[in-house]
């Protein structure tokens, strides 16, 4: 039995000085009935608490750890940049090295703006769509997360739904009439909206395969007939690729499924642990930003030393030939065993997964096509089973609504580890 009377210490003291205790509302674990673990370090697929207990970590920081923890080609470069000093708002040689990496890598991406993380890569990316085309409006999808700008908290997927909160308070009501919500993978009710006020949207903004309602699959045509129907309408169509980019391919999403959006959000992987975020797309709409062109958008860290030492760092590591098909090979193990030790055991749920990101949808057949199905889920169940695995040392998402990550620190002895410790956990929960 694990305790954790230090973590249990340091969440009192954090509740009186920070709201929650926490920094992210999803850290809090409220969902799960339990409270937050607080880590003293990560060390390539592990991570240790403050009372000595060690977990297999599938949270990777949310996404951004695909090569591990404290990895070593990562320390070295940002020991070496810290040794130079850590800003100077004045441009530098690796931000030149990292947009180079990300226009190489990234098909649909001709220019790129790095920024300080996810949120205000969305943010500046409408902006730019809003300024580019003269429109007012944007469209999202039902359950898909771009960050906690107010334009984005519409029915915007883990973080709210599992505090249970539509939107949110302080949100003016004249912002969010500019967001039109329609259910993902639906291209009907898609279709309506574009015939109706098509003309009126500046942007369209997708999660091409989400990962914030859980991870749920774009039907087959869903992407091209996007990309087909924004071009018609002259619609800036978005990838916020912030979780799938570098993480189902170098290129991300659009490289996946070969469908090339305007404008690409990237943020989590390229910063390599260290806060990053990026927008970039076609050269012709890149140039509305100022210096070159009049939309606003700026950062005294952006492009920061040590945050562009660590992302160069990761993103050479993921580069290298065959690091995808290992990946998908791992996650693919782990997927398999998962769903073969949930059946043994007569656990009803549906594991949904895309490359080395996965869900298991718990009291579900699936599939699991869109925010509404997701709601479905038997969070309680869920609740106990992050319970019993955080018990035999597996460290997953304390929600039912988020995508568990595989890092290439996460060796086959570990995989196989895994589903020991589940085949445990499975015959408990039945
Ligand atoms: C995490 C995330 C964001 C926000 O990024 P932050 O760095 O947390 O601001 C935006 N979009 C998607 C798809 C994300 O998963």
């Amino acid at each position: 039995m694990h305790h954790h009377h230090l973590s249990n210490s340091y969440f009192q003291k954090a509740q009186e000085l920070i709201p929650g205790g926490v920094n992210s509302p999803v850290r809090a674990c409220k969902s799960v009935g339990c409270d937050p673990i607080f880590i003293e370090k990560g060390e390539g697929c592990r991570l240790y608490d403050v009372d000595g207990n060690q977990y297999i970590d599938y949270v990777c920081s949310w996404g951004p750890m695909i090569i591990g923890h404290a990895h070593p080609k990562v320390r070295a470069a940002i020991a070496e940049a810290l040794a130079s000093g850590t800003s100077f708002g004045a441009p530098t040689w690796r931000e030149v090295a990292l947009a180079q990496k990300i226009v190489e890598l990234v098909p649909s991406i001709e220019q790129v703006r790095l920024v300080n993380s996810g949120t205000e890569a969305t943010m500046s990316a409408i902006r730019l769509a809003r300024g580019y085309t003269g429109r007012k409006k944007i469209l999202k999808f039902d359950g898909c997360y771009h960050g906690h700008a107010d334009s984005f908290l519409v029915k915007a997927g883990s973080g709210l739904a599992t505090l249970g909160i539509p939107g949110s308070p302080g949100v003016p009501e004249e912002i969010v009439s500019n967001t039109l919500a329609v259910p993902f993978n639906d291209l009907e009710v898609l279709k309506t909206v574009l015939d109706r006020e098509g003309d009126e949207i500046a942007a369209i903004v997708v999660e091409p395969v989400p990962a914030n309602m859980g991870v749920v699959l774009p039907r087959e045509d869903f992407l091209p007939k996007l990309r087909e129907w924004t071009e018609e309408k002259g619609i800036v169509l978005i990838f916020d690729e912030v979780i799938t980019g570098f993480r189902l391919a170098p290129g991300g999403a659009q490289e996946y499924f070969q469908v090339m959006p305007d404008l690409t959000c990237l943020g989590k992987i390229i910063g390599g642990g260290l806060p990053v975020g990026a927008y970039g797309g076609k050269q012709e709409i890149m140039e509305k930003i100022a210096p070159v062109g009049p939309v606003y958008q700026a950062g005294t860290l952006s492009g920061n030393p040590l945050a562009t030492a660590a992302g160069l760092a990761t993103l050479e590591v993921l580069s290298r030939p065959g690091f995808y098909e290992v990946l998908e090979e791992r996650a693919e193990a782990l997927g398999n065993g998962l769903v073969e030790i949930a059946g043994k055991h007569g656990v009803t749920c549906c594991l949904q997964r895309k490359g080395s990101m996965m869900t298991t949808f718990f009291g579900q057949r699936g599939p699991v096509v869109d925010f509404e199905a997701a709601l479905k889920s038997d969070t309680d169940l869920y609740a106990r089973f992050f319970r019993h695995m955080l018990e035999e040392g597996v460290y997953l998402a304390p929600s039912q609504f988020e995508a568990g990550f595989v890092s290439m620190a996460h060796g086959w002895d570990v995989i196989e580890e895994t589903l020991m410790d589940a085949e445990s956990v499975f015959k408990n929960l039945a």
